[in-house]
């Protein structure tokens, strides 16, 4: 327990520091850093992408309307999102001012790779059993190579230094299928992914 405070205590001092993170461009068109949250020695860790409009505001992960749906998927795994770490690969939102609104924009590689000095402290202070990369972007960041979404999903992948991973879908995707019913199969697809994730840990 008194190691899990000290890691609690370095990751705190890890996100106080990328407050104030200037080494890519992001910083200067969003609104905050927007670091990763939940318990040190949290079994499963889930990474998505960057912060979407809503979480660059609040400066917390996954409470936009991705956020949502990633609560109720979890809900439908039977896991609780209070024992989950989640962060992103990208901690500063990348967004194109359209008129009133701010259009997300993918962060490149360089952005991703830069930014790679933080998430690898969260997986090294959190020390989760699993970590589950929710989109490619994620995925690659963790791997440090290519990753195939249609041929990995699914399976158990190694994220370096000996990391379990997987890789689902990032759920804001599913919110863009424009099909009731294929949004529905995205969806389930998504719980089932969740639910071999807790399967692994189950397991380990
Ligand atoms: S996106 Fe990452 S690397 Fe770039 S400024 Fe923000 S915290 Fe730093």
């Amino acid at each position: 327990m008194a190691g899990q405070k000290a890691l609690a205590a370095k990751l705190a001092k890890v996100a106080e520091e990328a407050k104030g993170c200037t080494r890519c461009s992001l910083y200067r068109n969003a609104t905050q850093t927007v670091f990763g949250e939940g318990p040190v020695g949290a079994k499963l860790m889930l990474v998505g992408e960057q912060p979407g409009d809503q979480e660059d505001i609040a400066g917390h992960p996954f409470v936009g309307p991705a956020g949502k749906l990633l609560d109720r998927a979890l809900a439908d795994a039977g896991i609780d999102r209070t024992q989950v770490y989640v962060t992103n690969a990208v901690k500063h939102f990348k967004n194109e001012p359209r008129g009133k609104k701010r259009l997300h924009k993918k962060p490149n590689r360089y952005e991703v790779e830069v930014c790679k000095v933080w998430l690898a402290q969260e997986v090294s202070l959190v020390k989760p059993a699993l970590v589950l990369a929710m989109g490619v972007t994620a995925a690659e960041a963790l791997a440090g190579r290519h990753v195939t979404l249609a041929r990995e999903r699914g399976k158990e992948l190694d994220f370096g230094e000996s990391q379990p991973g997987m890789v689902t879908v990032h759920p804001s995707s599913i919110l863009r299928v424009p099909d009731r019913t294929a949004r529905h199969e995205a969806y389930a697809e998504l719980v089932k992914d969740l639910k071999s994730a807790l399967k692994v840990l189950q397991a380990a």
